[in-house]
Parts: C-alpha cells; sequence; structure tokens
C-alpha cells in the first residue's frame, strides 16, 4: 500500500513514498480507500520535528503524514454502529478523543485529556487504506468532490471553530482575515460572509490582494506589508475597527491586530506560523474591554455544524493545487514559500 512516509525530520525531500502493508479493520472499523488528502501547516511542522512550548511531543518515526482527507467506504466491520456502506463517500475528522469523558460526551472531542490528531500523534491519512472507527466518519456533502471534501476536515472546523463556537460572531459584524491565503483563512472568510459578517483580509502581496478582492466573500482587502497597517483599518471602518480578528500569524502581526479591534473586539488565535512571542501592550487589550481567545482545531460537534453549513450554504473549498502522492514535496514548498490562495490537496487515488 503507498503510502506518504517521513523516516527523518528536515526539508521537503525527505518525505517519501513508502510501500506499508494494508491494515486489517477490526470488526468495529470501517477500511476507507482514501481519494485525497489536504494539507496543512501542521504537516509542515512534523515533517520539521517542530518542538517548543504547545507542541505534541516528538513522534516514532517511520510516520504516515496527513490530518485531513475523504475517501470512499470499502468495507464494514461486523461490529461496526454504522449506517455506512461499501461505496458511500466519507470525509475523515482529524481528531481522535476517548469518546467518554465529559468533553467528549459534549462533543468538544478536541478538549478531551488523550485528545490526538491524525499524521501528528499517530499515522495519517496520507495513504490508500485506512482503518477507522465509524465515529471519525461522516459522508461528503452532495456536490462536493471527493478533492475538495478532503481539504474540509482540519480547514473548516477550524474556522468554523475561531469564529462560531469561539469568537461568537454575529450578523453584521465586522471580521479581519489576517494573512487571508491559507486555506483556514479562506474557509473562514466564506463562513464569516456566509453569517451575514462583513469580511476583510490583509495580504503583503499585491498579486494576492488583486485575486482576493475577486472572491464574492471577500469585502476589502488591506496591504499588511505598509507598516502600521492597522491605520487602514480604522481608516476604512470610520475610526470604528473591527469586531473580530482571526490571527494565525502571531508575533509580526498581532500588535496591528490589536490596534485593528472595536472596542470590545476579540482576537481569535488558532495558529503562531511567524512566531509565538508577540511584542503587545497589555493596556491596548484591557483599556478597551477586547479579548484574546484561543481555538486550537475544533471538536466533533464542530465538524458536524460546519459540514452541515457547507452542504446548505454550498460553500465549497478553493483548491489552489492538486499534487500526486509522489509529488507531495512540492505540495509542502508550495505552502512553506507561502505561494498558494485556498488548499494544496494531495492526490491519493
Ligand atoms: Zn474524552
Amino acid at each position: 500500500m503507498r503510502s506518504v512516509v517521513l523516516e527523518r525530520y528536515g526539508g521537503p525531500d525527505v518525505l517519501n513514498v513508502g510501500d506499508l502493508a494494508e491494515p486489517r479493520p477490526t470488526p468495529g472499523e470501517v477500511l476507507v480507500r482514501m481519494a485525497g488528502s489536504g494539507l496543512n501547516r501542521l504537516d509542515v511542522f512534523v515533517r520539521l520535528g517542530l518542538t517548543g512550548p504547545g507542541v505534541r511531543q516528538p513522534r516514532a518515526l517511520p510516520h504516515v503524514m496527513g490530518a485531513e482527507g475523504a475517501g470512499t467506504v470499502v468495507e464494514v466491520g461486523s461490529e461496526a454502529s454504522t449506517e455506512l456502506a461499501p461505496g458511500d463517500e466519507v470525509i475523515v475528522f482529524s481528531g481522535l478523543s476517548c469518546g467518554h469523558c465529559r468533553y467528549c460526551r459534549r462533543g468538544e472531542t478536541s478538549r478531551c485529556a488523550s485528545y490526538e490528531i491524525l499524521g501528528e500523534d499517530v499515522w495519517g491519512v496520507q495513504r490508500e487504506l485506512v482503518a477507522l472507527a465509524p465515529t471519525s466518519l461522516l459522508r461528503v456533502p452532495e456536490g462536493l468532490s471527493l478533492i475538495e471534501a478532503s481539504a474540509v476536515p482540519t480547514t473548516y472546523t477550524t474556522a468554523w471553530t475561531m469564529l462560531m463556537t469561539t469568537g461568537r460572531l454575529r450578523a453584521g459584524e465586522r471580521v479581519l482575515v489576517v494573512g487571508a491565503s491559507g486555506g483556514v483563512s479562506i474557509a473562514a472568510m466564506q463562513l464569516a460572509a456566509q453569517a451575514g459578517a462583513e469580511v476583510l483580509a490583509t495580504t503583503r502581496s499585491p498579486d494576492k490582494a488583486r485575486r482576493l478582492a475577486r472572491l464574492p466573500y471577500v469585502h476589502h482587502v488591506l496591504d499588511s506589508a505598509e507598516p502600521g497597517w492597522s491605520a487602514q483599518v480604522l481608516e476604512y471602518t470610520g475610526g470604528d475597527g473591527v469586531d473580530l480578528v482571526a490571527d494565525a500569524v502571531g508575533a509580526p502581526t498581532w500588535r496591528d491586530s490589536i490596534r485593528s479591534l472595536a472596542t470590545g473586539g476579540r482576537l481569535v488565535v488558532c495558529g503562531a506560523t511567524g512566531g509565538d512571542r508577540p511584542d503587545i501592550s497589555i493596556r491596548e487589550l484591557y483599556q478597551a474591554h477586547r479579548q484574546i481567545l484561543g481555538a486550537p482545531f475544533g471538536g466533533w460537534n464542530d465538524f458536524v455544524d460546519v459540514v452541515r453549513m457547507i452542504q446548505r450554504a454550498d460553500i465549497r473549498p478553493l483548491i489552489h493545487a492538486s499534487v500526486s502522492m509522489e509529488r507531495t514535496a512540492d505540495g509542502h514548498r508550495v505552502i512553506e514559500n507561502d505561494e498558494h490562495i485556498g488548499k494544496v490537496v494531495v492526490d491519493l487515488s
């Protein structure tokens, strides 16, 4: 069985297509033939063997990559508690949890003490076949291709959690998405516009600014290459600022993100790709009733809600590129060099 395998940490070239034994599902599991897997910054961090505060312990190598994906059911175990049948197209949820603690019972699975992420803590989905409990699977919404669906689970669950569960977005509010070209940012802008918010985006690239401005769910684009770019936000909003900022960049952008917030505004954080030690003023926060909220990924409850939203609102992931399993390293390069608008997907078919 072909798989994207990591045998040592390093640059994109350490990724190999390996040959692994096919998984044997237990009677309670479902066997899925994977069609695609969306790449995330997480894949890059796993490949590099990133360590530090808030990062999971190093995993045993060799390791199979891939947090999110979609595929087709090929076999349902005799004791699997599910209505799924061979031939059904499914999205694979990226989180695994104990299933019985108080958080799991509420569906808040990402708060579980034994929470694990596919492709980070345990072997991932970038392989031909995966055996999983049916509690990890949801049907693909009608109208989405399997490649599009493979860009949904981590990406849209994270965006939904940031905006809705943690950020408590309301219709009519203004949302600013910082560094707006990645998969989670695009998803956040689609969902925010659908929820009735006015959507502002920042990018450092003039070319990306032109392309973002053409997207129907982006209402205004700002140039974050300009020092003190929060002045542009205040000018555009008549001095009010925005109600919610979604910032996954971190240290380089936090100061302007906070200064972009209205009185009582919320900065919601799902990553720190640019560094995790920002230089900010605590007084600028509390004096203006502003809040900083952490939203790492999301739970099964968020996943179910966002998949239903995708179906009902006809939302489609924006696919920047699809690469073969052999070219996974090229996909990593695109993400590391920040060349993309939307998702890079590994085609596993
Ligand atoms: Zn639990």
